[in-house]
């Protein structure tokens, strides 16, 4: 078996166990395959096991393999932040963003996205843990802005997404992903029809189902290490 297959494998495991560990169905939680830096032949291994979603961070980079892999009919999740300049390749090519932090970008994908195309789905990325330089709609702040975005054509709001900064202590990382979690039932009980946790990383993806989590966008442990970003 080669090491994408045994990976995707391993991770599903892990998956499987911590919903049991949650008394929650396996079903529940989607993976998401971050394939960021990896090539399309790396897509393509990933893909022949079974793995429908994937995850890129980097537009252009992301456009390319999209081209290049049109044939498997994947489907295709912006989880990179979104400048006003890229949001016409994210509205043309993705299935999902999922790092829609205010309401201006929101409505240039809402014009942008072709009518052919089914509607973009959104999740709205909530700076959770407050850090002072990071994106994300504050927490306060995220049921005006859902309610303006569930407004725009061309777009389905599922939910809400976050990046915690790393923590070791598991403790830490359930209280985090507890905070995301009520706050997503809040926005559900006043009616806002969400479906879609997006939380947890290759590190913490146990506390993040835990907590109740519904999409666990992995990488490292599936593709590998990454040479670091500057
Ligand atoms: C890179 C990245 C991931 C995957 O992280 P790993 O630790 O490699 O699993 C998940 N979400 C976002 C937003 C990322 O940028």
């Amino acid at each position: 078996m080669s090491m994408i297959s045994d990976n995707l494998q391993r991770v599903r495991t892990r998956i499987t166990s911590a919903c049991a560990a949650a008394h929650r169905s396996a079903g529940e939680v989607a993976l998401l395959a971050v394939s960021k830096t990896f090539d399309a032949d790396a897509v393509r291994e990933a893909a022949a096991c079974g793995q429908r979603a994937f995850g890129e961070n980097y537009i252009q980079e992301a456009v390319e393999k999209i081209g290049l892999l049109a044939d498997l009919g994947l489907e295709w999740h912006c989880i990179g932040p979104v400048q006003s300049n890229k949001t016409r390749l994210v509205a043309q090519h993705f299935d999902w963003v999922h790092t829609v932090d205010r309401l201006k970008i929101a409505q240039r994908l809402s014009e942008q996205r072709p009518p052919s195309m089914t509607p973009l789905n959104c999740c709205l990325q909530v700076n959770i843990d407050g850090g002072a330089n990071k994106a994300g709609v504050a927490p306060e702040a995220v049921a005006s802005l859902a309610r303006e975005v569930i407004a725009l054509p061309g777009l389905r709001l599922r939910g809400l997404m976050t990046i915690p900064e790393p923590a070791e202590r598991v403790e830490d990382q359930l209280a985090v992903h507890r905070r995301a979690r009520s706050l997503f039932d809040a926005l559900r009980a006043q009616g806002l029809p969400l479906d879609t946790l997006s939380m947890g990383m290759t590190g913490d993806l146990e506390a993040a189902i835990a907590a109740g989590s519904t999409m666990v966008r992995v990488g490292t442990a599936l593709f590998g290490g990454r040479p670091a970003k500057t």
